[in-house]
């Protein structure tokens, strides 16, 4: 789960870390008393879950606090990668001398937690690591003995020679280190980090993904999901208890089982198409689930055919079969279905789908390779 700047900094302002005050509003008129209150300059920011949004006009800085409601007035309402601008947050704006990057993530290389700085902040760190890989400093941390002493003394040298700062920074990876560890994280990120012209080190950004299966030791944080602010199909698979993941390819993907789904996406790219989205439709699957993730799928302008491949343990495959045929009927389908069912019941299965346009396949290659021809 994703949640915003503003409770992300809530967080790390739980540990410790040196975040500068703000205040969340909605509507532009109030960006003045918050920033009355805050004291200028202010930086106002788009909170919506996804980053970049310096680039896109999402984060401005305000000298008055009128100057504040302009700018909250042309955030509010932008468009930044699909979702609109809700809620601003007004911060106290920091002067800005050096941009850090630090951030915790899951290395799967060492099976580790591991810690990732750079001197090299404030920009894609991802673009960093393709440019300039020797500006980033990486430690797995091992989480019995958490992050070591001497670990924090060699990420926040490479960060800064001058002592006094350095030992800010080491102070705030701590703070990071237990924030992530503290809060069942996936990724936590202070990008970035700063050092004011007195020397002073602040986290003028925060941005915290959460594990979804440990969020229920965190009630708190469960309570910050923003559904308004996810990709729609994502929210609606939820709801509909299917795991589904967006993906920018043009070929639907409907799959029951994780491994059978990852395995999909492989073979759909081995044989050189691009999938669309991974969807595990689950184990019991009835007609409505199979509705619900034509539904989803179709959502996405750039799907131009669909693999429906399933393994019938379970999963009955006329069931699922019924479930296509509602599909066809309720929601007008026109773009072309392909079909593998195998396992449970696929005879039955196979007699509900002769009579109708969608696409029959043999076997799994046969039907990635239709599906990818379908897709054009
Ligand atoms: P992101 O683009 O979504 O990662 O949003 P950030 O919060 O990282 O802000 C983007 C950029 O805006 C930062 O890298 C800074 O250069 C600038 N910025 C954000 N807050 C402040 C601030 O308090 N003072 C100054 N001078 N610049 C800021
Ligand atoms: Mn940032």
């Amino acid at each position: 789960m994703k949640i915003h700047e503003a409770d992300a900094r809530g967080i790390f302002a739980g540990y410790g870390l040196p975040v500068p005050p703000s205040k969340m509003i909605t509507k532009a008129g109030d960006a003045k008393a918050a920033a009355e209150q805050l004291g200028c300059p202010v930086v106002v920011k788009a909170q919506v879950l996804v980053g970049g949004r310096g680039k896109a006009g999402g984060v401005k800085l305000a000298s008055t606090p009128e100057e504040a409601v302009e700018k909250a007035e042309a955030i509010l309402g932008l468009d930044i990668k699909g979702l609109t601008v809700e809620k601003v947050l007004v911060a106290k704006a920091v002067d800005i001398d050096k941009e850090f990057y630090v951030g915790m993530i899951f290395d799967r290389g060492s099976r580790r937690p591991m810690m990732m700085v750079s001197p090299a902040g404030g920009v894609d760190i991802e673009e960093v690591a393709r440019t300039t890989p020797e500006k980033i400093l990486k430690l797995p941390v091992n989480p019995e003995g958490g992050l070591m002493p001497f670990q924090v003394r060699r990420l926040a040298s490479f960060l800064s020679s001058d002592k006094a700062v350095a030992k800010q920074i080491g102070k705030a990876l701590k703070g990071l280190y237990d924030a992530f560890m503290g809060s069942d994280a996936s990724l936590a990120e202070i990008n970035p980090l700063v050092e004011d012209p007195d020397g002073k080190v602040w986290a003028i950004d925060a941005k915290i993904n959460l594990d979804d299966n440990a969020l229920f030791r965190h009630p708190e944080i469960a309570e910050m999901r923003d559904d308004a602010s996810e990709d729609q199909g994502e929210v609606t698979a939820r709801e509909a208890d299917l795991s589904f993941v967006k993906l920018d390819g043009r070929i639907g993907c409907i799959v029951n089982g994780a491994g059978l789904a990852m395995a999909t996406m492989d073979m759909i790219k081995h044989f050189g198409g691009e999938p669309a989205n991974f969807l595990d439709i689950g184990g019991s699957s009835s007609p409505e689930k199979v509705l619900s993730a034509i539904k989803i799928i179709l959502r996405d302008e750039n799907v131009k055919s669909i693999l429906i491949n399933i393994f019938g343990g379970i999963t009955r495959c006329d069931d699922v079969a019924n479930g296509l045929i509602v599909a066809k009927e309720k929601l007008g389908l026109d773009i072309p279905l392909v079909v593998r069912l195998t396992g449970t019941n696929e005879v039955e299965a196979k007699e509900i789908l002769a009579s109708t346009e969608m696409i029959a396949a043999l076997d799994m290659e046969d039907a990635v390779k239709k599906a990818i021809e379908a897709a054009g």
